[in-house]
């Protein structure tokens, strides 16, 4: 892998409400109406706006993404993304390759220069870490090299048992 796109990805093991980059991605259900896990965090911490934005938006179908204001978060934006609810099927690694291009591309749309991923579809809808992960860096790898205006990708894992799996990822195809 080119070193220079690999410079502009990091694992960061922490919360991701507390980043301090220009946009942060949520895991949302098609509703875009809040729930638990990363999504319930951020609602909480960006406040009520954000949920009164979210009631205007009318939902995304799986494998696209929404903008909105990040309103109390640190991040100026809010990029809502819906992954597949894991079983097994060929199309799951298509929509959640899917959940990340779309949430790059509406990034560069946008100007955003730094962005922070959670593990999109690795909690309640219970996708295995170790192919998402090769998912998640292998389409922001190929997004970066078209996409010079994106800064740094940070790909934040709540665990430390997910934080490995993307180190272990990132020096196998450095
Ligand atoms: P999904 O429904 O897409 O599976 P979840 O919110 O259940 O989404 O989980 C996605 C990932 O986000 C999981 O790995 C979970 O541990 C992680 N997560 C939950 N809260 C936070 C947070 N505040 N910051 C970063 N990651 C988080």
């Amino acid at each position: 892998m080119n070193p220079s796109i690999l410079d502009r990805m990091k694992v960061v093991q922490g919360d991701i409400t507390k980043m301090e980059v220009d946009a942060v991605v949520n895991a949302a259900n098609t509703s875009l109406l809040g729930g638990g896990g990363v999504d319930g965090a951020i609602h909480r911490a960006a406040g009520p706006e954000l949920l009164a934005e979210c009631k205007t938006v009318g939902g995304c179908p799986t494998g696209e993404a929404r903008i909105t204001k990040g309103y109390n978060l640190p991040a100026k934006y809010v990029i809502h993304t819906v992954g597949p609810v894991y079983g097994g099927r060929p199309q799951d690694s298509t929509l959640l390759a899917s959940c990340y291009q779309n949430s790059l591309q509406l990034a560069a749309d946008h100007k955003v220069e730094t962005i922070a991923f959670p593990a999109v579809s690795c909690g309640v809808y219970g996708y295995p870490i170790e192919d998402a992960c090769r998912i998640a860096v292998d389409t922001t790898a190929r997004f970066l090299e078209d996409h010079p205006s994106i800064e740094k990708v940070n790909f934040v894992q709540f665990s430390e048992e997910n934080r490995q799996v993307y180190e272990d990822y990132l020096k196998q195809i450095s």
